[in-house]
């Protein structure tokens, strides 16, 4: 077989090389099959699935989206509100309480004990202590947190107080996530962050203070503005913080963001912010000075102080296939193989909650191919897979099944493969998001994330 790259692409098995600029769309694969492919005609087989009886064998964690922000960032594509009143947000926490409590009483769910939970957002700092302590108690009254080994737990820097960190480590939060993005005053201003440098050193000081098991910092390459020598310093202050995780992702501009709408006004196709082949040297940098200071890369987008102690339990059970019980506005789940996302519009949300209805707007049942093709390139981000794992699980053979587009990436230098082991390269593992597709079933390539 010819496994040159005219072929592939020609296959559409992996996507031609395109300008590296940064124009507007998701490169970030976040689940398989891609969003546009789920339907609302589906939400009845996520309906079917929780009146089946409990799995004796697969891991539960628990998602609570929390869509309040300070203000909205120019990059942000999530749905957030910025304009909520304390009542306001009372309303939204009862209506996900109401929520959890009908899925506590379907035979799927009955009874299980959640291994991870997650509370992301938006901002879930941006709730009051009291709020939060509402909310942990009521989702405890649904399900028993006794044996679950991760809470994580999102912040914005700017929205934690040494009382609301008390509070949050009192919930029992072993992962706090700060969502830092950039050290630099200006930088944060012109992307819209509400958070400012000084907030991060004294939020941070405190959270390693009062001893949470494990802090991340999230950081973004390439927001409006970024210099090489910012990113360098920025780099030197994440190492100099000594976090247990740094997240880091490359700015991408959804559409729905303000960053593209500002784009769009202004009739401009390429984004303001640095192109492709400078973010992934920037990344490239940092991975770099973390090993350097000590840290291992851990996944495409991470790197870990300490790899025997480090765990990101919801990530790593999400991606092999987990139960995940979504739940508040336009969450994404996943139960017994279906995956659903709820009602985007918190309104509609509440309203659908108070008339005693899941608020699932749209739901994919996944076949068993779709369910290998999805963890295989979701943990191929972690940067080393062994084919003896799929083998075993799912009966399939990846370096047969996958043999063009596999040699592709070893002809590139994307990846390395010795007997059953498959490794991405870093120049790969940069840039895997862009590779992933290749690996879709065909109707699925070239689909928009959104
Ligand atoms: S803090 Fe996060 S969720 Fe909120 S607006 Fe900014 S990017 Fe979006």
């Amino acid at each position: 077989m010819n496994f040159n790259k005219e072929y592939l692409v020609q296959e559409n098995l992996t996507k031609p090389e395109k300008d590296e600029q940064t124009e507007a769309g998701n490169y970030f694969v976040a689940n398989y099959p891609p969003f546009s492919f789920w339907q609302k005609d589906y939400v009845s087989d996520v309906l079917a699935v929780l009146e089946q009886p409990a799995p004796p064998d697969v891991p539960l964690g628990i998602y609570f989206h929390i869509p309040f922000c300070r203000k909205r960032c120019h990059f942000c594509y999530f749905r957030v509100y910025t304009d909520k009143n304390a009542g306001e947000i009372r309303n939204y926490l009862e209506a996900g309480l109401r929520e959890i409590q009908n899925y506590a009483a379907k035979p799927y769910l009955q009874g299980r004990k959640p291994k991870f939970i997650y509370f992301g957002g938006g901002t879930p700092s941006y709730l009051s202590v009291s709020q939060l302590e509402e909310l942990t108690a009521g989702m405890k009254a649904c399900f028993s947190w006794d044996e679950t080994e991760e809470i994580a737990f999102e912040c914005e820097p700017g929205t934690l107080t040494e009382k609301k960190l008390d509070a949050i480590r009192k919930m029992g939060v072993t992962r706090l996530s700060l969502g830092v993005e950039n050290f630099d005053d200006h930088i944060l201003e012109s992307n819209g962050r509400a958070h400012r440098s000084g907030e991060i050193d004294r939020a941070y000081g405190y959270a390693r203070k009062i001893g949470f098991p494990q802090i991340n910092i999230d950081l973004i390459a390439g927001m409006m503005n970024e210099t090489e020598e910012n990113w360098k310093s920025c780099i030197s202050q994440a190492i100099a913080l000594d976090p247990d995780m740094v997240t880091i992702y490359q700015m991408e501009v959804p559409f729905n963001t303000t960053m593209y709408q500002r784009m769009k006004d202004a009739g401009k196709v390429t984004a303001p912010v640095a192109d492709w082949t400078t973010k992934r040297r920037w990344v490239s940098y940092a991975f770099n000075e973390f090993e350097k200071a000590g840290y291992s890369v851990s996944s495409a987008y991470t790197v870990v102080k300490d790899p025997s102690k480090a765990k990101f339990v919801y990530r790593d059970s999400l991606w092999s296939g987990a139960d995940l019980l979504s739940f508040g506005v336009a969450s994404f789940g996943q139960l017994s193989g279906v995956h659903y996302q709820n009602q985007a519009d918190i309104d509609a949300y509440i309203e659908t909650v108070h008339r005693g209805e899941f608020p699932i707007f749209r739901a994919y049942p996944t076949n068993e191919e779709e369910r290998f093709i999805r963890e295989f390139v979701l943990t191929f981000k972690l940067g080393h897979l062994q084919a003896s794992y799929y083998q075993e699980k799912f009966g399939i053979d990846v370096l047969k099944r996958f043999e063009p587009q596999l040699s592709y990436l070893q002809s590139e230098g994307f990846a390395n493969i010795e007997g059953g082991s498959i490794r991405l390269t870093q120049d790969g593992l940069l840039q895997i998001d862009r590779l992933l597709h290749a690996f879709f079933l065909k109707e699925h390539q070239n689909a928009r994330y959104t």
